[in-house]
């Protein structure tokens, strides 16, 4: 359940990834276009049509701050994911009934419950075997209206 749960995250961050590239590419077209206005408010400003500049000045810069503004959002989304990458935690137990001792490592490729592994206790030399696999949730702050 743990481990399918942790797939289906991978493929929504590589699906939100599609989107964030196709989000700077509208972001590129947008403000390839926004140039293409202002440069056409100049010229027409230049002929003395101050009210067709006037529209593509405003029409420029309106694209330009849409532009801006995506930009700012999807840096920060990324920031955010950046952040947010949980730990996954293997716990690793003695198979010694008398000493049981246990210890927790991060997560290494090709691990699962129930593997064992050649590492000896550090306490008593014995065997040791994978027992668990968790991913390490960090809970958000909680806040209480007083
Ligand atoms: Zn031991």
């Amino acid at each position: 359940m743990r481990l399918i749960r942790m797939v289906q995250q991978q493929t929504k961050s590589a699906q939100s990834n599609k989107i964030s590239t196709y989000l700077t590419l509208i972001v590129l077209v947008v403000f390839a276009l926004s140039i293409v206005s202002l440069f056409v408010a100049v010229e027409t400003y230049l002929i003395g049509d101050i009210i067709t500049a006037g529209l593509f000045a405003g029409l420029g810069f309106i694209a330009m701050l849409i532009c801006l503004f995506l930009l700012f959002q999807t840096r920060r989304q990324a920031a955010e994911v950046k952040l947010d990458i949980p730990k996954v935690m293997a716990v690793i137990e003695c198979q010694n009934k008398d000493c049981a001792n246990k210890t927790l490592r991060e997560f290494q490729r090709g691990d699962f419950v129930f593997k064992d592994l050649d590492i000896a206790c550090g306490k008593c030399g014995g065997k040791q075997m994978i027992t668990g696999i968790y991913k390490e949730v960090k809970e958000k702050e909680k806040t209480y209206a007083v």
